[in-house]
């Protein structure tokens, strides 16, 4: 028997007679549950009419121009369920589902999808692929929300780079690399310690217990939550089937939705020799040997945070970066106390050269380099390449899925989360810059929250950057750079640290505080600091422009006395001229 239904304009909040900008589909067109129906356009914004179940359209009863409201007729379909039957038309009634908040789909063109048909070893509601942040938060969420979840990932841990090779393993070795430096700076004021001596293995060993404590920790809060972890390397074979490979052998899932976490890798250097003194980041914070010399190349956050490493454990440093500045796009101002103080400490910081050539020498790795003022050939004991990371999404063979996936491996989703294949969500490195931890978690939320029903889409106004360098540098929202090629009509609050008494008895008097100010709204719409824990106090100004706050917000706000985070309220009074611990000649 055939079952005709009808679908019809579901709740769409207190709109009526809402213009319809785009029918997706067409009478004899095979639609699958959530595909696009029609795009419906109310004076705030556009939004998707998602299909309801799967099958073919039978009639179209909406054009372009028409105008619709809650429980209008979009089209009547034949449910798949009853394609193959036929019998006498029985009609049924179907609203769309709820309306997620309104996003503008990706416009990208799908890929064509595998198909497979043989044996399915695990079915399961929500299956998560790769379980660093953003998976495992993913995973956690649906589970919470009641969804049957499957975690996928080919690491014997879980956590990802960010807890076995990333941000966790890296700040434990920066920490003791503060120690150091900290117990060094005291030198000069009367409190010596002498040379320190370095125990590599149990320094690594502290290290491995930390990130073992922690993915330990994941363990039990995926058993608490009942989800089904399989380890193994997983590969699209179709968009409902993932084949899983590990080495008790192959088996295939099969799954309704979908979401892809499987990160990065490190980028490579094309030409290098294949020599074990060349590491990536993982090799590094590994701390095989401590190298008399190493070479870092790349100048960005990851290549400067485990240059700051090895620097403080006696390592001569020095740093290759191909553009003019270290950490490019980050404002000048906030890099400029760093590079004074590694200009001090490390060998050399070669801007603007390229890496031409690699040799392994016996005696180590022997590199040209090429760019004005590059050096001769120099050899050096080790090399990090630290040249960025490449995400994953060629990797897992997402095109089989039918996703559409970027040359660069990245794969674009919309505001949801959602990859232009419906029922397939991606999230965290996978997705794009910027490659943080805290950026996968919190899209991690979203799609398990869309993915479980909920009406939910990345909308966060901003995402805070850190390197955890020394001093360690962050920055939120506009930077200076763009606000000026942007033509914003911006002001600043600036408040150095050397006028911070808390700064001075840390025995620091390099940071700076700064912020940026919309001159239209006096809104906060950027802001960077550099200094010991920038990182820690970037959070209040990225709260500020999270809940629009002006200047006046921030400053009449009472901070706490001696702290790095009164620099923050007296930016805000620089900008508000209302600042008493500096004298700065009133604005006209
Ligand atoms: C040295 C270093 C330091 C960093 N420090 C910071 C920091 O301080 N702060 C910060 O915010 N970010 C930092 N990052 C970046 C951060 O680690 C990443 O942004 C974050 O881990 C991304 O999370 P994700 O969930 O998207 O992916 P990932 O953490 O990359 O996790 C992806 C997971 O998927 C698995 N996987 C991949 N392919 C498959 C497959 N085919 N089958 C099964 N499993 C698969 C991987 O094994 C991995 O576990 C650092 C990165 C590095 C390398």
């Amino acid at each position: 028997m055939a079952v005709s239904k009808e679908i019809k304009v579901p709740n769409i909040g207190e709109f009526t007679d809402v213009d319809v900008i785009e029918v997706h589909v067409s009478t004899g067109d095979s639609i699958v549950l959530e595909d696009p129906l029609i795009t419906l356009e109310t004076e705030k914004a556009a939004l998707d009419v998602p299909a309801p179940a799967s099958g073919r359209v039978d009639k179209v009863a909406v054009t372009v121009g028409d105008t619709v409201s809650e429980g209008s007729l979009i089209l009547t379909i034949t449910a798949a369920e009853h394609l193959a039957k036929d019998a006498e038309p029985v009609v049924d009634t179907l609203v769309a589902t709820e309306l997620s908040p309104p996003v503008k789909s990706q416009n990208v063109a799908p890929e064509v999808a595998g198909e497979f048909s043989g044996r399915v070893d695990i079915e399961t509601d929500l299956l998560v692929l790769g379980a660093g942040p953003g998976g495992y938060t993913a995973a956690f969420r649906a589970a919470d929300l009641g969804l049957d979840v499957t975690l996928v990932e080919r690491w014997p841990t879980l956590g990802g780079v960010c807890l076995n090779v990333g941000c966790i393993p890296s700040k434990t070795l920066l920490h003791a690399a503060k120690v150091i430096e900290d117990a060094e700076a005291m030198n000069e004021f009367g409190i010596r310690f002498g040379t320190p001596e370095i125990d590599l293995g149990a320094l690594r060993e502290w290290k491995n217990q930390i990130v073992g404590r922690l993915t330990d920790g994941l363990d039990r809060l995926a058993k608490q939550r009942k989800i089904h972890v399989v380890q193994g390397i997983g590969r699209f074979l179709s968009p409902n089937h993932l084949r899983i490979e590990s080495e008790q052998g192959e088996q295939v899932i099969g799954l309704k939705r979908c979401i892809i976490a499987a990160g990065s890798e490190s980028a490579t250097l094309a030409g290098l020799p294949n020599d074990p003194r060349i590491m990536d980041s993982t090799d590094s914070l590994e701390l095989t040997e401590l190298p008399e010399t190493l070479l870092v190349i790349g100048g960005g956050i990851i290549g400067l945070e485990m240059a700051t490493v090895y620097d403080a454990l006696g390592v001569k440093v020095s740093v290759v970066e191909l553009t003019d500045t270290l950490m490019p796009g980050v404002d000048r101002d906030l890099v400029r106390p760093l590079e004074k103080r590694i200009a001090a400490r490390y060998s050399e910081i070669l801007k603007g050269t390229r890496v031409t050539e690699v040799v392994a020498e016996d005696a180590g790795l022997r590199v040209t380099f090429d760019g004005t003022g590059a050096p001769k050939s120099q050899v050096f004991s080790r090399i990090l390449v630290a040249v960025g990371r490449s995400a994953n999404g060629i990797r897992i063979d997402a095109t089989k899925a039918g996703i559409a996936v970027t040359d660069q491996g990245i794969i674009p989703v919309d505001r949801q989360m959602r990859t232009n294949v419906p029922h397939i969500f991606a999230i965290g490195d996978i997705v794009g810059e910027p490659m943080l931890a805290h950026k996968a978690t919190h899209e991690g939320k979203v799609a398990a929250e869309v993915a479980a029903g909920r009406k939910r889409a990345f909308d966060a106004r901003a995402i805070p950057s850190v390197a955890y360098t020394d001093p360690e540098i962050a920055w939120v929202g506009v930077t200076e750079l763009e606000a000026k090629a942007d033509g914003i009509d911006y002001g600043k609050g600036v408040f150095p640290w050397a006028a911070s008494g808390r700064s001075l008895a840390l025995n620091r008097d390099d940071g700076m505080t700064r912020i940026l100010f919309d001159n239209v709204s006096g809104r906060v719409i950027g802001a960077g600091i550099v200094g010991p824990h920038a990182g820690d106090l970037i959070a209040e100004l990225v709260l500020a422009i999270e809940l629009g706050a002006d200047a006046e917000d921030v400053g009449l706000t009472i901070h706490p006395h001696p702290t790095l985070s009164e620099t923050v309220a007296m930016a805000a009074e620089a900008f508000d001229g209302t600042l008493t611990d500096l004298y700065i000649p009133k604005r006209r």
